[in-house]
């Protein structure tokens, strides 16, 4: 480490920007390339990356991000972790097979690549799609096996540092998943070669870094980032020592040759631990950014080992919109100064990937609890002010200091943030509020009164989401159409839908939530203690964006929510029509949730107004009700000691939500978006009658995991992969409904697809419900 005029790691700095555009312009590029490539070509999509990319380094600039390696380049394509195994030529087989090489992701050829491998074609099944840390964020899981070709594709990373430093003068950071972190987030590409995974490939794929990190050198790329989050998470199929090891072998290898950038290693979303940090210290890697929102801060030991060099102290939370408290940032600052050895920089604890662009663009937000909010613009900014106090002494940031301190002292007194009658009700819950009749007793009175054929065929809720549908939500919100006209329109949607699944032979059928504009949002709107933005996209996977909902305060309900929607399509039908609500646990964790509350209580008050809507619904004749928690998993604490207190408090609020249906009354749930397999026990504990879950991308693992006998509840494992256009054909589906109903038994299966059809066109949509409906059919009459 004698290079000469190395660089310092500068004061400020963040660990990643939202890719997808204040306006969602990426999204929107590429949905206009997929759906009309000929009109927008890959061109396209490719120009507005480089302008996105252009316009945030000057404006992370102009936020005060201004020396050199400061501003990080990670604004590629639509996933880090699909960009890095591009950047390794990790190209499946099957794709290999059908023509797709190997591509830079900023390239029209990369365009393709990514759009083939994150939608899939009509011949090949698209990579899985999982949960980025323990975030509503979900990355393409890179495929890896013990054969697939590897090659270096650095030409994306310097053109973008290249174009960049020439337009705007900016010197950047290139970002890329780390090879642990990349490995131990992917998948192999076949179950062909048990016994193998892809962290057997480490030595392979350090060997591409190094050629990655050479060719950035030579085109003057001064710093990278390496992000090792995995580090802060357990749970691996590795075990932790081998990764400790492994960690300190790759980067032994990586910081040995000189001609390479300074490397930075990033572990967010949480504590790396100290077998970590030790490891990275006995290598020759640069600087070493850590978590300090959630993570703990560094012991003597580590410190010691990690001697003069640099570290960024992550104090300021990706993970939230609320503000950082300056104050306990500056203590936590200055503590570090003073232990550490070298010097020390502030930076975020995570990229800011997970929150939206502006809060000043929220004109219409209460003012006073917007001023309690910080989107990524605002957190750009804390570091910034807490990067001046720290070098230049506090009292040059007095006046934020203060005015951070008062406007705390201003949510803390707000009446909505504690209210009293809400408080009495969840102190007054008690054990038997989360209890029904036993499984068989309800089982038997459900099934007398609903008379269902075996393997009952349904869906999970949501039909598409035609134009017309979006216009008439659209023209009601901007008061061009009256109340009237608006449920006039929207029960015309209802109508066509239940027709729609009577001709097509469904058993459970539902409303289709036309008047849905989001599943968790729906519900923000209709409860006290939330509030809804404008402009508060934030990416949840690919093209898709959601707009989180703010949890601010005491939640209850005011009137009934849905209840209206579903009498109105159970009149049209003799079948029953399964009721709809989302159930606490996702609506917290899709939404931003305060920080100035337990989340059990928070839970708790959500679960008691979702309680109350079961009580409206039950009135109204509805004899099953499905409460979705697609985010069960989500939530689920990385570190395997915090899980068990999670469990508890989640559970018990889907448990106070559903727990006072009536015996006879069919309670579903639907799951989806992740690995269940480690929360198995839990969605038992939902103790709900009937389970649908996503299952057809993950092969028959998830189905052999139900058979295995821990899950003695009915259960609709999906037969159609919802994500992709693709229909699926008759055998496929018929083939998984067999193989379901000889695993698990006959009697326990349900025939559904794998969530919700929103997103699908109604074409495919028909195709695919005719197949599982006929499927179904088949599969019964050969019981
Ligand atoms: N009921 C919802 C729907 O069908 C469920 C969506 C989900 O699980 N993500 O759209
Ligand atoms: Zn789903």
């Amino acid at each position: 480490m004698t290079a000469i005029s190395k660089p310092s790691f500068p004061a400020a700095t963040i660990l990643g920007y939202p890719r997808i555009g204040p306006n969602r312009e990426l999204k929107k590029a590429l949905e206009a390339y997929w759906s009309r490539p000929a009109e927008n070509p890959a061109q396209s999509v490719l120009d507005t990356l480089a302008q996105l990319h252009e316009r945030t380094v000057r404006h992370l600039s102009d936020l005060g991000l201004t020396d050199a390696a400061a501003i990080p380049a990670d604004t590629f394509a639509v996933d880090q972790t699909l960009d890095t195994a591009l950047a390794l030529g990790a190209v499946p087989a099957r794709f290999r097979a059908d023509g797709f090489r190997p591509a830079a992701p900023d390239t029209a050829q990369g365009i393709e690549l990514i759009t083939a491998l994150s939608r899939g074609t009509d011949r090949l099944e698209p990579l899985e799609m999982t949960k980025w840390f323990d975030t509503n964020y979900h990355y393409y899981v890179p495929e890896i096996g013990p054969d697939t070709p590897l090659s270096a594709h650095p030409e994306s990373l310097i053109e973008r540092f290249v174009t960049t430093r020439d337009t705007t003068g900016a010197i950047t950071r290139p970002v890329l998943v780390g090879p642990v972190t990349l490995l131990l987030l992917a998948r192999p590409e076949t179950t062909d070669a048990p016994g193998t995974q892809p962290f057997d490939r480490l030595n392979d794929v350090v060997d591409l870094y190094i050629q990655l990190l050479t060719a950035l050198k030579d085109a003057g790329v001064p710093w990278v980032e390496l992000d090792e989050h995995a580090l802060a998470a357990e749970g691996w199929d590795v075990p932790r020592d081998t990764i400790i090891d492994a960690l300190t072998k790759a980067y032994t290898r990586l910081s040995f040759p000189s001609n390479r950038p300074d490397i930075l290693v990033a572990v967010g979303y949480g504590d790396a631990g100290e077998a970590a940090q030790l490891g990275l210290a006995a290598t020759d890697i640069e600087a070493l950014a850590i978590d300090l929102d959630r993570g703990n801060e560094p012991g003597e030991a580590a410190l010691e080992a990690w001697g003069e060099r640099p570290l960024v102290g992550g104090v300021v939370g990706g993970r939230t919109v609320w503000r950082t408290d300056l104050g306990r940032a500056s203590e936590t600052l200055d503590r570090l100064k003073a232990t550490a050895r070298g010097p020390v920089s502030v930076g975020t604890a995570t990229p800011l990937l997970h929150v939206p662009h502006d809060v000043e663009r929220e004109t219409a937000l209460d003012p006073d609890i917007k001023e309690w909010v910080a989107f990524a613009d605002q957190k750009v900014a804390e570091v910034v002010t807490l990067s001046r106090g720290l070098s230049d002494g506090w009292s040059t940031v007095a006046a934020e200091l203060g005015k951070d301190a008062l406007i705390r002292s201003r949510r803390a007194a707000h009446p909505a943030t504690n209210r009293k009658e809400v408080r009495a009700r969840t102190a007054a819950v008690q054990q038997r509020d989360r209890e029904r009749a036993s499984a068989d007793e309800r089982r038997a009175a459900q099934a007398q009164r609903l008379n269902l054929p075996p393997l009952p065929t349904t869906t999970i809720g949501s039909f598409p989401q035609t134009p017309g549908i979006r216009t008439t939500r659209a023209d009601f919100r901007a008061g061009r159409i009256d109340q009237a006209e608006y449920t006039q329109k929207i029960r015309a949607e209802i109508a066509q839908t239940v027709r729609t699944q009577e001709e097509l032979g469904l058993d459970v059928l539902v409303h289709g939530e036309p008047e849905r504009n989001d599943m968790v949002q729906y519900f923000a709107e209709g409860l006290d203690g939330f509030v809804t933005t404008q402009h508060g996209w934030v990416q949840s996977y690919g093209s898709r964006c959601t707009r989180p909902s703010i949890l601010f305060g005491d939640v209850s309900r005011p009137a009934p929510i849905t209840v209206d929607w579903t009498r109105y399509a159970a009149s049209l039908t003799d079948r029953p029509v399964k009721g709809m609500l989302t159930g606490p646990v996702t609506i917290l964790a899709w939404s931003f949730v305060r920080d100035d509350a337990p989340a059990r209580e928070v839970a708790d008050q959500v679960a008691l107004a979702l309680r109350d809507e079961i009580t409206d619904l039950e009135a109204a004749g509805t004899a099953v009700i499905q409460v979705d928690e697609p985010a069960l998993r989500e939530l689920l604490p990385l570190t395997l000691a915090d899980r068990p207190d999670y469990l508890d408090w989640s559970v018990g609020s889907f448990r106070l939500a559903t727990g006072g249906a009536e015996t006879a009354t069919q309670i579903h749930t639907h799951l989806c978006y992740s690995e269940f397999e480690t929360v198995l026990d839990a969605i038992d504990g939902l103790d709900a009658d009937v389970t649908t879950l996503e299952a057809s991308r993950s092969g028959s693992g998830i189905v052999d995991g139900l058979a295995a006998g821990n899950f003695p509840r009915d259960v609709g494992p999906g037969v159609w992969d919802i994500h992709s256009p693709r229909v699926p054909t008759f055998d496929e589906v018929a083939q998984r409904v067999r193989h379901a109903a000889k695993v698990i038994g006959a009697d326990r299966v349900w025939v559904n697809p794998d969530c919700g059809l929103k997103t699908r066109g109604w074409p495919e949509t028909e195709a695919a419900l005719d197949r599982l409906v006929a499927a179904a059919v088949t599969v019964r009459a050969e019981l």
